[in-house]
């Protein structure tokens, strides 16, 4: 297939819409990360999108709106807490997961009776699912498995000759994936962590948010022997996307935890050693508490080393227990495949 590399002007978004409109597939730019979008009404269309990915087919999509009523398209009753959520996050990176109207097909939702929805903070995503006219089904632009897309290059590189059209943009603003927070249950519970963090969802709720128990399970896997007990179970996730290989790289990944001058010694024997056996050692190390800059920078630097041929990777971890550290850690860990050494 030639995919057609638009822009962001407007004449070439009225026909990137109109390839949605028609079925077909679109990379475009969020503050997030890259998504490859496709009407999300359209079960056809959004079928295309899990094979162009390579995505298991139970792993349900964020869908994105331009207008914050346009949630009302995919979902029946606004609790107080969503008006409130909407209120104070959108558009910004905060999914919301609410029970969905008959009219979202299986196919969007991986068949769970609930829809993600997101009302991005981009000027190209807002006018696309605007001249759209339909909401869009968007899973980042990446092949599942490999390292989100925050540049446009990324997203060539993995979709180019797969999708109907990219829209090159600028990078993305975050880096990172958005929030997905759960609200159909009794306590709203953060499905996947982004820089919308729990405190400030707590504080625009006024009441307690928790984690998935996958997420802080994953955390104690990392530590845990096998004869801890941590069980299979425990680990099983409520977001069907956080079970699956994510984020890798090519290189093989170790992620070095502790105190900071103990990790920069380790990575440094580390990476002499590993030249030492001829390997092209990579090192991603944050300056300290640089959390932001971290989720901007993290995906791009796991891209940038594959496209250098790195044949490792050590990475500091980053102290942070909750906040957008938190939620870089989660991207590393999986990246590594939970491969961590501490010091
Ligand atoms: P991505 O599209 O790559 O940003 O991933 C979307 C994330 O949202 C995945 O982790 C999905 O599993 C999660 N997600 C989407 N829809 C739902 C839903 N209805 N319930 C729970 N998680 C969801
Ligand atoms: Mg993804």
């Amino acid at each position: 297939m030639k995919t057609l590399i638009l822009t962001t002007d407007k004449k070439d978004i009225e026909t990137a819409a109109r390839i949605i409109r028609e079925g077909g597939l679109v990379a475009f730019p969020t503050e997030t990360v890259y998504g490859l979008g496709a009407d999300a009404l359209n079960a056809d269309a959004v079928a295309r999108v899990y094979e162009a990915k390579g995505r298991p087919s139970d792993n349900p999509m964020i869908v994105h709106i331009a207008r914050a009523s346009d949630i009302g398209q995919l979902t029946r009753m606004l609790s107080p807490d969503i008006v409130s959520l909407i209120d104070n996050f959108w558009p910004g990176p905060l999914t919301l997961v609410v029970k969905k109207k008959p009219s979202v097909p299986d196919r969007t939702t991986g068949g769970l009776d609930t829809v993600a929805v997101r009302l991005p903070d981009s000027g190209p995503a807002i006018d696309l699912i605007n001249m759209a006219g339909c909401p869009i089904a968007a899973p980042s632009a990446n092949l599942s498995g490999s390292p989100s897309p925050t540049r446009a290059k990324d997203v060539i590189a993995d979709l180019d000759g797969k999708v109907d059209a990219i829209i090159v943009g600028d990078d993305c603003r975050v880096g990172i994936e958005s929030t997905v927070l759960d609200l159909t249950g009794e306590v709203p519970t953060i499905l996947r962590p982004g820089i919308i963090t729990a405190e400030s969802i707590e504080a625009a709720l006024g009441k307690e948010v928790v984690y998935d128990k996958s997420l802080t399970e994953a955390a104690k896997h990392v530590q845990a022997d096998p004869a801890d007990g941590v069980s299979e179970s425990d680990f099983k996730p409520k977001s069907p996307g956080m079970k699956y290989k994510h984020y890798a790289p090519k290189a093989d990944m170790l992620v070095v935890e502790g105190q900071r001058d103990k990790v920069i010694a380790e990575i440094e024997r580390l990476k002499t050693l590993n030249e030492r056996l001829g390997n092209k050692v990579g090192v991603i190390l944050f300056e300290e508490r640089a959390f932001i800059e971290a989720a901007h920078d993290f995906f791009a630097k796991l891209r940038d080393m594959d496209s250098e041929g790195v044949d490792m990777i050590l990475a500091g971890a980053l102290s942070d227990t909750d906040g957008v550290g938190f939620a870089v850690m989660n991207r590393m860990l999986k990246s590594a495949g939970y491969n961590i050494t501490k010091v």
